[in-house]
C-alpha cells in the first residue's frame, strides 16, 4: 500500500502512473505536473500541431483515465521543495505531502542562446503547449523564418515551415545538421529533401544577434555579417535536464547538474526512496552513464521503476530508439550512432527508402532507417537479441532480417 508521488505529469510521469496501476499496485498516487493543460504527447509539437492551426494536443491518456484508475492529477502545480530524509515534498500550493517512493521525472528545459536579441518578441523554443500556441500563431503570420540549430527539433519546425510556405533558413554551427544523432549520409540525405522543399541550410555557420524594431525581431547578423530578414526566430539548440529540485535536496547530479539526476541500474538515486526517469535522468550504459531525450526512454524507465515497486525488479537495459518526421520523411532510429565506424547501405539512397548500418568494430549498434518501417522493426529486433548481423548480409537486400537470429 506504498504511496507513490510522481513530480512531472510528461510521457515518463503518466506512464509510471499507468504502469502501476497496470501492475497492480493499489495503494495511493499522486501526479503532480506544472503546466496547467492536460499530459500530452509532446512530439507533434515540431510536427501536425505546428503545421496546422486547428490542431488539438493529443492526450497521452483519455480525461476519464486518471479518475477510472485513481490516479490524484494535479496540474499547474509545481513541487520546489523535496527533504528527501523525512520524505516529504512542499507544493507551491502550501500543500506538503509525504512519500514512500517519489519518482522525479521533470523532463528537460530548452536551452537558450547567449546572443544579443535573444529576449526579442518573436525569438521562442518549443517544448511545451504553451510555446507551440504562441509558436503556431505567430507562424501565422510570418514571412521569414529562421531556424537557430539543425537539430531534431529544428528541422522538424523546418519542414512544417516551408510546407506553409513560409520562407525558413536554418543556421547550424556544425558541418552537417543532426550531427550528434545520424550519419553523415542521413544528414545529407535530410538536408536534401530540405533543400528541395526550398529551405536554406547554412551549415558551419552562425548567428551572431538579433535585431529588432519597436521590441519585436526584424532580422538575424550572422558570424560573417550578413543580414537575414526574420519576422520569427525558432531556437532549436538542444535541452538541459531538469536537476534543481534534486540538486537543492542534495539528491546527486552530474558534472553542475547539466548531465542529469545520477542513478543506478534500477533507475534509484543515491536515495533509495527516490528514482528519476526519463530526460532528466542519467543512467548507467555499459561502462559509462547516458542520459536521453525520447518517448521510448521515457516510457521504458517508467515501466521499469513501477516493475520495482510492484515487486519485479529488473535493472533498465534496453535498445534505444527515435523517430523523427521531417516533411514527407519518415526517420526512424535504433540504438545510437556513438562510435561508428563503419557503415553499410541497405537500398538506394536516391530511392528515398534506405536503411544505413552502422557497425562499430564488428558489432552492429546502430540502425537509421529513411520511410523504411520494416527495416527499423527488425534492427530493434536484432539489436535488442544481440542478433549477429554481418555487414554483407545488411546491405544485401535479398537477405531477408528476419533470419537473424540471437
Ligand atoms: P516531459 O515530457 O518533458 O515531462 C516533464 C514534465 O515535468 C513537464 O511537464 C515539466 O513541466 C514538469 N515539471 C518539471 N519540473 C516540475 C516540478 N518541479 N513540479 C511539477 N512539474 C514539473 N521524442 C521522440 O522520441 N520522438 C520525437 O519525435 C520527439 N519530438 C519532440 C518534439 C518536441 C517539440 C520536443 C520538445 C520533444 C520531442 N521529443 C521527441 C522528446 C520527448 O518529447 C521527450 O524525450 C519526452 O517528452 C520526455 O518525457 P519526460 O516525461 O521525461 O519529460
Amino acid at each position: 500500500n506504498a504511496n507513490v508521488v510522481i513530480v512531472g505529469a510528461g510521457h515518463a510521469g503518466v506512464q509510471t502512473a499507468a504502469s502501476l496501476r497496470e501492475m497492480g499496485h493499489d495503494g495511493r498516487i499522486l501526479l503532480i505536473g506544472d503546466e496547467p493543460d492536460r499530459p500530452y504527447h509532446r512530439p507533434p509539437l515540431s510536427k501536425s500541431f505546428i503545421a496546422s492551426p486547428d490542431a488539438d494536443l493529443d492526450p497521452l491518456r483519455s480525461e476519464e483515465f486518471f479518475a477510472n484508475n485513481d490516479i490524484d492529477l494535479r496540474l499547474g502545480v509545481r513541487a520546489r521543495n523535496l527533504d528527501p530524509s523525512t520524505q516529504r515534498l512542499d507544493l507551491d500550493s502550501g500543500e506538503k505531502v509525504h512519500f514512500d517512493h517519489l519518482i522525479l521525472a521533470l523532463g528537460s528545459r530548452n536551452r537558450t542562446v547567449p546572443i544579443e536579441g535573444a529576449a526579442l518578441d518573436g525569438v521562442a523554443g518549443l517544448r511545451t503547449a504553451q510555446d507551440a500556441r504562441s509558436v503556431r500563431e505567430r507562424l501565422g503570420n510570418a514571412q521569414h523564418v529562421v531556424v537557430i540549430g539543425g537539430g531534431f527539433i529544428g528541422m522538424e519546425f523546418a519542414a512544417a515551415a516551408a510546407a506553409m510556405g513560409r520562407t525558413v533558413t536554418i543556421f547550424e554551427a556544425a558541418p552537417r545538421t543532426m550531427a550528434r544523432a545520424v550519419s553523415p549520409d542521413t544528414s545529407a540525405y535530410l538536408e536534401g529533401t530540405h533543400t528541395a522543399e526550398g529551405v536554406s541550410i547554412q551549415s558551419g555557420a552562425t548567428v551572431a544577434r538579433i535585431e529588432g524594431l519597436g521590441g519585436a525581431v526584424s532580422a538575424v547578423i550572422t558570424g560573417d555579417d550578413r543580414h537575414i530578414p526574420a519576422d520569427l526566430v525558432l531556437v532549436g539548440v538542444g535541452a538541459l535536464p531538469n536537476t534543481a529540485l534534486a540538486e537543492s535536496a542534495g539528491i546527486a547530479t552530474g558534472a553542475q547538474g547539466s548531465d542529469g539526476i545520477l542513478v543506478d541500474d534500477h533507475l534509484r538515486t543515491n536515495h533509495t526512496a527516490i528514482s528519476a526517469i526519463g530526460d532528466c535522468a542519467r543512467f548507467p550504459a555499459g561502462p559509462t552513464f547516458r542520459r536521453l531525450e525520447s518517448v521510448q526512454n521515457a516510457v521504458d524507465q517508467a515501466r521499469c521503476v513501477a516493475a520495482r515497486i510492484t515487486g519485479s525488479p529488473e535493472p533498465y537495459q534496453r535498445v534505444p530508439w527515435f523517430w523523427s518526421h521531417q516533411g514527407k520523411v519518415k526517420l526512424q532510429i535504433a540504438g545510437l550512432a556513438a562510435g561508428v565506424d563503419r557503415s553499410v547501405v541497405r537500398g538506394d539512397l536516391s530511392s528515398g527508402r534506405f536503411s544505413i548500418f552502422g557497425y562499430r568494430g564488428a558489432d552492429l549498434v546502430t540502425v537509421e532507417s529513411i520511410n523504411k518501417p520494416g527495416d527499423h522493426m527488425a534492427a530493434r529486433r536484432i539489436l535488442e537479441s544481440r542478433g549477429s548481423l554481418l555487414p554483407e548480409q545488411a546491405a544485401n537486400p535479398e537477405f531477408s532480417l528476419k533470419e537473424v537470429g540471437p
